[in-house]
C-alpha cells in the first residue's frame, strides 16, 4: 500500500566519501521511502566549506549511483540554497525569536557547563551583547520545557532544550550558516516528510523540531537508524578512519549493509539487481535493529 504522500531524503555531507556506516543510512532510507511507495531525494550538505574535501560530492554521488540507488528530481545543494536560510533568519528575528551574540568560544567555555552535545550557552547575550560588543554570530532562543522526539526506531527521545543544549547558533560568527537551521530549512521547503537518518543525530533533533515551532512549519516523522560501530565502538566516521566504500565492491558492500539493517539477502542473490528486488520485497522496520552494530 503507498502512503498518500512520503517524501523521504539522504543528505550527505561532503566532508568525505561515502563509507559502511553513510552506506548503512541511505540503504535504510532509501529501503523505507520505497515500501511506502514513496519519493526519495538526494540533498548535498555542503554548509561548511572548510570542512569540504575537494571532489567528496561527486564521488558520492557517483558512488550511489553505482550501487544501483535512484533518487528522484535533480540534487539539491546547501551552498545554492543560502536566500532561503536568510529569509528564516530574518522572520527568526523579526519575531523575536533569534538574537545576536558576541561570545567567543574562549567565554563561552569559561562562564558554562557542558550538556548533551558540547557546553549549554550560558544566555551571556540573551538580552543583548555586552556594551561595545558587536553580535556576529545568532542564536535561537531555548524554552525550559521538555521537547519530546517520536521516533519510529528509537521510541521517545526527550530532552529539555533550556537544560541541555542552551539557545543554540543558527548562523556562526564566521559566517557560515548552522546545520540545525538549513536542515529544517530545507526539509520544509522540499515537502520532506519523513527523515530516516543516523542515530546519531538523535541528539540534534529537538533542536530541529524547535526550529521547526519557531518558524511555523511542520514537524515530519522521524527514524533515526542504528550507528555503526568498529571493534573500539566507537561511531564509523571520517575521524575515526573510516574507509571509504568502493563501488567495484558493491554486491558485497551491499549484502553487508542489509545484514546490519536486520535483512540479510538469501545467498542465491547474488546481483545488485536480485538484492535490490529481494530488498524491496522483504524490508520491514520491525526488522532493524535499534542499537549500535559492527
Ligand atoms: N548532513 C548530515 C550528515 O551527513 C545529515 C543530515 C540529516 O540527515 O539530517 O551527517
Amino acid at each position: 500500500m503507498s502512503d498518500p504522500v512520503y517524501r523521504g531524503r539522504f543528505a550527505p555531507s561532503p566532508t568525505g566519501l561515502l563509507h559502511a556506516g553513510s552506506l548503512s543510512t541511505a540503504v535504510g532510507s532509501y529501503l523505507e521511502a520505497r515500501a511506502r511507495g514513496g519519493q526519495w531525494l538526494l540533498r548535498v550538505e555542503d554548509l561548511d566549506p572548510p570542512r569540504e574535501v575537494p571532489g567528496a560530492a561527486d564521488a558520492i554521488l557517483r558512488t550511489l549511483d553505482a550501487f544501483g540507488f535512484e533518487w528522484d528530481g535533480a540534487v539539491e545543494y546547501q551552498s545554492r540554497r543560502h536566500a532561503l536560510y536568510r529569509d528564516a533568519l530574518q522572520q527568526l528575528i523579526a519575531s523575536g525569536a533569534a538574537y545576536a551574540c558576541a561570545c567567543t568560544r574562549k567565554e563561552i567555555a569559561a562562564a558554562a557547563r557542558r550538556g548533551l552535545d558540547g557546553y549549554v550557552y550560558p544566555g551571556t547575550c540573551r538580552n543583548g551583547c555586552p556594551a561595545g560588543r558587536e553580535g556576529k554570530a545568532w542564536r535561537l532562543r531555548v524554552n525550559d520545557e521538555a521537547i519530546v522526539a517520536a521516533d519510529r526506531l528509537q521510541g521517545d527521545y526527550r530532552q529539555n532544550l533550556a537544560e541541555d543544549i542552551g539557545d543554540f547558533v543558527l548562523l556562526r560568527a564566521d559566517g557560515f550558516w548552522a546545520y540545525q537551521l538549513a536542515v529544517v530549512v530545507d526539509d520544509a521547503e522540499q515537502g520532506i516528510t519523513d527523515i530516516v537518518r543516523g542515530a546519531d543525530l538523535l541528539v540534534s533533533t529537538p533542536r530541529q523540531i524547535q526550529v521547526q515551532r519557531s518558524l511555523g512549519v511542520g514537524t515530519p516523522s522521524y527514524c533515526h537508524l542504528p550507528v555503526l560501530v568498529n571493534a573500539a565502538g566507537e561511531k564509523l566516521s571520517k575521524q575515526t578512519l573510516a574507509p571509504a566504500i568502493e563501488a567495484g565492491d558493491a554486491v558485497v558492500q551491499l549484502r553487508q549493509a542489509l545484514a546490519r539493517l536486520g535483512h540479510p539477502p538469501p545467498a542465491d542473490c547474488l546481483s545488485l539487481a536480485d538484492i535490490w528486488s529481494w530488498a524491496r520485497a522483504n524490508w520491514s522496520l520491525a526488522r532493524v535493529p535499534r542499537g549500535p552494530v559492527s
